[in-house]
């Protein structure tokens, strides 16, 4: 039962909170009602030591002037008066011998023997009546005089201790209901405020459960920052539904991709394999399967570098680099093609833009676009090839008077596996301009296009510059 009950506290995050908040509350609360009373206590003792101060110097004054007799006078004169007379008074000789003895009228309970031989020796004491039912203390101060004797000058303190009694029981009679107040109070507020944690711990069981990533925390509840938990989960959920309709589109068009040429590679070595083939034919299907094998491949590597270029896992080797060296160098690897095409391609390559950026894959970036250039231009037409720097950019710029990109392409030719239209005739696996922005926006930089069909497409590539 006990244990269960443990059990229970500590899955509870509610009523673990209130626990804590409560012990801390009654932590304070105590340390506060310590302090208090103390302080009561002393400032009412001092208030009292204050009185029998002001007796003593009174008595003294009578007692260096008249002597024995004269401190008797004004205890009868006092006793006399209105008020009662309140104050114990006691001269004693150096040998405690009583010389003068007074007791109040109020004093009850207390055995005059006791009182006639109170100690000189200690400064304060505090005497209770030998009869003990009698719930009284008195308070005896005693004070040297000149002439070697001593006065003891008491007074009744039962009303502090009274006082100091029913402040504790104030205390405790506050204490209880507050514990209680709190405690429910507390499990309230918190149950309330952690309302937001259940409904997201609800909507987490549930996607768990079923695999629906449809499902989604109630929102708008609070504007705090388990609101903002709560819409920020909710945005996730948003971003992980993307991803895994982005992921399984992919998975269809790469499925649908490799299906060809899987196909082709099959009919190939099965046409191969057939008895009637000569050494020659066979050697020739083995050639079509290695550069269909070698496509798939390229095809399967591409894709991989996207994905870890788009979730910035891609390991880049940066270094320091004049990009229209760079740009030169690939250049020269695509004029041999574009001659072949006779299309001609102008540079105009400015001098020392220096970037920090991976040589391997610009170069990647620039080959892509040269290609693209080559591919989709007509023969006899013209690339212009540009380097120029920027505020704060290294601007890559190709352009091409070739078939252009008609306008409901535009928007899509960055998607993975995205071919346009008229590309179709053309060799290619949709995956060029994709690998290029992937590439180049985990470079920290970007690229844009226009283009108009029949007229020819302008792609420029931006990176940041390095001083
Ligand atoms: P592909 O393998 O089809 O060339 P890319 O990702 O490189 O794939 O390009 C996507 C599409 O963008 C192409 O299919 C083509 O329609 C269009 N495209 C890219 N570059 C050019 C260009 N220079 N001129 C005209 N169209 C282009």
């Amino acid at each position: 039962m006990f244990l269960n009950l443990i059990d229970k506290i500590k899955r509870n995050f509610s009523l673990r909170l209130t626990l804590w908040y409560t012990i801390v509350s009654l932590f304070a609360f105590i340390v506060i009602f310590t302090i208090a009373y103390y302080s009561l206590q002393s400032s009412l003792k001092k208030e009292d030591e204050k009185l029998i101060l002001f007796r003593f110097n009174k008595y003294k004054e009578y007692y260096e002037k008249d002597g024995l007799e004269g401190v008797q006078s004004e205890i009868a004169l006092e006793r006399n008066g209105e008020k009662p007379n309140l104050f114990f008074v006691r001269i004693a000789d150096k040998d405690n011998h009583t010389l003068l003895l007074s007791i109040p009228d109020q004093w009850k309970g207390v055995d005059i023997s006791e009182l006639g031989s109170i100690n000189t020796n200690m400064k304060v004491q505090n005497l209770r009546p030998t009869d003990k039912s009698i719930e009284t203390l008195y308070e005896i101060i005693t004070f040297p005089l000149k002439d070697g004797n001593f006065i003891q000058i008491g007074k009744d303190i039962t009303y502090r201790l009274e006082a100091l009694n029913r402040f504790k029981q104030i205390f405790f009679a506050v204490m209880l209901p507050a514990i209680l107040i709190g405690l429910l109070g507390g499990y309230l507020v918190t149950y309330k405020a952690l309302l937001p944690i259940r409904d997201l711990t609800k909507t987490i069981k549930s996607i768990v459960n079923t695999g629906e990533m449809g499902a989604r925390v109630p929102s708008g509840k609070t504007d705090d920052e388990l609101g903002e938990l709560v819409s920020l989960f909710n945005n996730m959920l948003v971003r992980i539904e993307q991803l895994i309709e982005g992921m399984k589109e992919s998975l269809d068009i790469v499925a649908h991709d490799l299906r060809t040429p899987l196909t082709s590679l099959r009919v190939m070595a099965e046409n191969a394999l057939s008895s009637h083939q000569s050494l020659e034919l066979c050697r020739e299907a083995l050639s079509d399967c290695l550069e269909e094998s070698e496509k798939i491949i390229r095809m399967l590597n591409t894709l991989m570098d996207i994905s870890e270029a788009k979730a910035k896992t891609l390991k880049l080797k940066k270094e320091r680099f004049d990009i229209s060296n760079l740009v030169q160098k690939t250049l020269e690897i695509y004029l041999f093609i574009a001659e072949e095409k006779n299309i001609t391609i102008n540079a105009e390559l400015s001098e020392g833009i220096l970037v920090f950026a991976d040589p391997n894959r610009i170069r990647q970036v620039v080959g892509n676009l040269l290609d693209n250039s080559i591919k989709y231009t007509p023969s006899g037409g013209m690339i212009n090839i540009k380097t120029y720097k920027e505020t704060h950019k290294a601007v890559i710029e190709v352009n091409d008077n070739g078939i252009g990109i008609s306008e409901q392409d535009l928007p899509k030719i960055w998607d993975r596996l995205y071919r346009g239209e008229k590309s179709t005739t053309h060799r290619g696996l949709g995956l060029g301009l994709s690998i290029v922005k992937s590439i180049v926006e985990l470079h920290g930089g970007h690229v844009e296009v226009t283009s108009r069909p029949s007229f020819g497409s302008t792609f420029i590539v931006s990176l940041p510059f390095v001083e």
